[in-house]
């Protein structure tokens, strides 16, 4: 997972590494970052952001956010996404987070 330290209007992040990073190991599945003044919903940015990922890498991505009400997760499938909420997401220790998907059948 890529990490990147977000402020309230801007979010510092290493773009070509990134993409380097995936081109190179396709080990990518999406990116954390930070909402220091607000709640764990996608901003517009964030929204045109993670559609733009999603069509460069050509897969599905997981955009995590930790905001003041905790951490939640939106898994974004194609560039018309609007970020499709996972049921459960948990950080545990040494940065390991941990993300449901679907239903649990
Ligand atoms: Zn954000």
């Amino acid at each position: 997972m890529g990490r990147c330290v977000g402020r309230p209007a801007s979010v510092e992040f290493d773009g070509p590494a990134v993409l380097e990073r995936e081109e190179r190991k396709g080990d990518v599945i999406g990116f954390l970052h930070t909402h220091p003044n607000s709640d764990a919903e996608p901003s517009r940015r964030d929204l045109r952001t993670m559609r733009a990922w999603v069509s460069a890498f050509g897969k599905p991505l997981l955009c995590v956010i930790e905001g003041i009400d905790g951490l939640a997760a939106y898994r974004f499938d194609d560039d018309a996404s609007d970020g499709e909420r996972l049921p459960a997401v948990e950080a545990f220790p040494r940065g390991v987070i941990i993300g449901v998907d679907g239903d649990g059948g």
